[in-house]
């Protein structure tokens, strides 16, 4: 076959969609493997689809004084005082502006330098929780991601722009509300001291660039270029003459907040403000002093640190948050809105289940969390310990309600057992009242009643309890053949009540087997 006879070749799918995108003067890259950019691009904190008109309009009317969101704050967050007032006062100047920008677009601007900030302090401590909850108060989306996720344009990861772009989803796709949102980045130390002095790795230096665009006012592209779905659609709404959608939106508007643990920045301040030496602390004071060292940072210390001096210029708000004491672990325990420990009580509800926690047990809990050092995240690993078994077991039980004392936080197991045992003629209870509901079940579904005798009840509680099943699935697989055994004697005699003896239990399908076989008998 010459040349000349061969077919010319289809052009592929891939290269199908860069022609349609080529002739739509867009480029496009196939998407790299990883999750999405923000790990939090939070629905929840912000508005619902048809709320973001609502919310644009709270925006507009914007009237909260800074007492207001630090009262907000108190309902949820436990200790952070400083933190919560220099917030609420960054919060409020922001959105006033906002306000009167929306008001007047003819507002200079140019003067106008936002409230970004930075968040210092340990893990877990709240950082993240605070701006959340101001996010849900305000009414505007949220997101967050890892600084550690990005890379510089161009590099295989994800671009900062993809934040924005979360913002859009957390805002149910409304560009106009995603305009007025927070963005947190956590983790921003990692990037600074990726380009400190004598490393070679220059990609922290060129996301911190990237970022900093992001923080003063960019157009940032609404379909990144791996957004193969996003741009075709943008493509089939210009065919379909649906007017040119915007493709950008801009960042002036929103509030970046940016956060991280920033260890080794207290030593760099002790040492420029101090003679003492490291390390003869320890413990809760050795924490309380690195925060009182952090509070000191200045603009120098960051860029020794290893941040570009425009970067931090453009964090004005600069603000530390305290570890957590076990004080305050027990106060969120007790006190904080939305803790854990409502959290695990929802969850026991669900099962008809209520529990108290004794004052002993709340502060084993708290000293146990704090142990963890990984701030109220601890509080989490210990009660999902403390917990874990009773969640499984207790739904199975009739007890409906425990009380959960110092020991039991000790040894969860041994409390357990202590309370499961006792309430074995309880567990029998329950066991026999799914016999009753498995036989109306029956019922409904094959019109076939049956008749247990109490000794076959007494085996398939037994044997439950032996398999450690329930009577559905223990049902299910022992008596799996009964259904169709049973239809088809009910076919061949008319018979639809059957007794069911323990020997039935003991062995069904002999006894299935017999009553078949004598069925067809009957019918000759
Ligand atoms: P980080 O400081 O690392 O950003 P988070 O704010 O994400 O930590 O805290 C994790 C979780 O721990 C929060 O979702 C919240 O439930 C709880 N938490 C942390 N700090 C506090 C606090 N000060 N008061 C009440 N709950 C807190």
């Amino acid at each position: 076959m010459s040349d000349s006879e061969k077919e010319d070749p289809v052009p592929s799918l891939e290269e199908q969609l860069k022609d349609m995108l080529r002739k739509a003067n867009m480029t496009f890259m196939f998407p790299q493997q990883g999750p999405p950019a923000s790990d939090e691009a939070d629905a929840g904190a912000g508005p619902q689809p048809d709320r973001g008109d609502a919310a644009l309009q709270a925006i507009r009317e914007f009237s909260l004084k800074p007492r207001d969101v630090r009262d907000y704050l108190d309902r949820f967050v436990i200790g952070q005082g400083e933190a919560k007032k220099v917030l609420a006062v960054a919060i409020c100047d922001h959105y006033n502006h906002v306000r009167r920008w929306m008001d007047n677009p003819d507002l200079r601007q140019d003067e106008y330098a936002k409230h970004n900030t930075i968040l210092l302090g340990p893990t877990g401590v709240g950082k993240t929780y605070l701006i959340r909850c101001a996010a849900r108060l305000i009414g505007v989306p949220f997101v967050k991601a890892d600084a550690t996720k990005f890379t510089e344009t161009g590099y295989v990861g994800h671009d900062v722009e993809d934040l924005v772009r979360d913002l859009v989803k957390a805002a149910n796709g409304n560009t106009e509300l995603a305009q007025y949102g927070i963005i947190f980045v956590d983790e921003i130390d990692k990037i600074a001291a990726q380009s400190a002095p004598g490393s070679k790795d220059v990609s922290g230096r060129g996301v911190q660039i990237n970022l900093l665009k992001l923080m003063e006012e960019t157009d940032a592209g609404l379909f990144s270029q791996t957004d193969l779905i996003g741009q075709m659609q943008a493509i089939m709404d210009m065919q379909r003459g649906k007017g040119t959608k915007e493709r950008t939106i801009n960042t002036r508007h929103m509030l970046f907040i940016v956060s991280g643990a920033f260890d080794k920045l207290g030593d760099l301040v002790r040492h420029r403000v101090s003679s003492s030496p490291i390390g003869f602390t320890h413990g809760d004071q050795e924490k309380k002093e690195a925060a009182a060292f952090l509070r000191l940072a200045e603009t120098k210390d960051f860029i020794e640190y290893g941040f570009e001096p425009e970067f931090i210029g453009r964090l004005p708000v600069r603000v530390v948050c305290d570890p957590l004491s076990v004080e305050d672990l027990e106060r969120i325990l007790l006190n904080s809105e939305g803790s854990v420990l409502e959290q695990y009580r929802w969850d026991f509800e669900g099962y008809g289940i209520d529990f108290t926690v004794n004052r002993a047990a709340v502060r084993r809990i708290a000293e146990k969390a704090h142990a963890e050092e990984t701030g109220a995240r601890g509080l989490m690993t210990v009660m999902e310990k403390m917990f874990r078994g009773h969640k499984f077991e207790l739904p199975s039980t009739a007890i409906r309600s425990f009380e959960v004392d110092g020991d039991a936080v000790g040894d969860p197991a041994a409390a357990l057992a202590a309370l499961l045992k006792g309430k074995e003629s309880a567990k029998r209870a329950m066991l026999d009242g799914e016999i009753d509901h498995f036989v109306a079940e029956f019922r409904e579904q094959h019109g076939i009643a049956l008749s247990i005798d109490r000794s076959a009840r007494d085996l398939i509680v037994e044997m439950c309890l032996e398999q450690d099943r329930t009577v559905r699935a223990f049902c299910a697989d022992h008596l799996r053949d009964m259904e169709y055994g049973l239809k088809l004697v009910a076919r061949n005699t008319g018979q639809t009540t059957f007794r069911i003896s323990r020997k039935f239990v003991k062995n069904p399908s002999a006894e299935l087997s017999r009553r078949i076989a004598k069925s067809f008998k009957n019918e000759e």
